[in-house]
């Protein structure tokens, strides 16, 4: 086991946790952030503790195989949609869940950000669908996550929040931010009457940009 790596990403861990709390993105206890330690270990934040003043040591240590702890304490209640995610996708490492004002809003209007308007958003998400609503921390909603995370990077669930994966925390905690600036975006320019579409060849070629596609 390298220590040192898992010191670092429990450090990032804390730092993510701040930046969601003091950007609005979670509030309370609200949230939860995983990093994926080595193949049969996973970092994720613990039930019921502010994201804001989160401390190293209370970050816990999850089995990727069945979600068993090597220990005390209370992972989030949510780290069924966390590791389900990394079991059907290699190729990330960091996945965070947070309730954005605007997001949720549109998640709970039952609105996937699909709209071609904002050129950004094409290439960094393609889309961002919707998953349909399931009891938090639950089996089902994790098996309703993962359908829709297998092809995309981020998803709005429905009557609850968002949640993004990256090859790093960093890219996670980036989606993360430039979902919910979608998600105002659209909503302001609704607002002011008309968020005007990109054409289908500037989509196309938008989406031909993509750095990371999802296959
Ligand atoms: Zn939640």
């Amino acid at each position: 086991m390298d220590w040192q790596r898992e010191l670092r990403l429990r450090q990032e861990i804390t730092q993510a946790g701040r930046r969601l709390w003091q950007d609005g993105l979670v509030a309370h206890t609200d949230g939860n952030i995983s990093v994926r330690l080595d193949d049969e270990w996973v970092l994720i934040t613990p039930s019921g503790v502010n994201k804001g003043a989160l401390k190293p040591h209370q970050i816990l240590k999850v089995r990727l195989q069945d979600g068993s702890t090597d220990g005390n304490g209370k992972p989030s209640v949510e780290t069924p949609m966390h590791l389900t995610i990394y079991r059907i996708r290699p190729d990330i490492n960091a996945v965070v869940h947070a309730h954005p004002p605007f997001a949720t809003a549109f998640a709970a209007a039952g609105i996937a950000l699909t709209e071609p308007v904002f050129p950004e958003m094409i290439v960094r998400f393609g889309e961002i669908p919707l998953v349909p609503y399931a009891t938090p921390g639950t089996d089902r909603l994790a098996e309703l996550v993962v359908e829709a995370m297998q092809d995309h990077d981020a998803a709005l669930l429905q009557n609850h929040g968002a949640i993004t994966a990256g090859r790093t925390l960093e890219e996670a905690c980036g989606l993360m931010e430039a979902l919910e600036w979608t998600a105002k975006g659209l909503w302001l320019s609704k607002a002011l009457g008309n968020a005007i579409p990109l054409t289908p060849s500037e989509i196309a070629r938008l989406f031909a940009m993509r750095p990371n596609p999802v296959r």
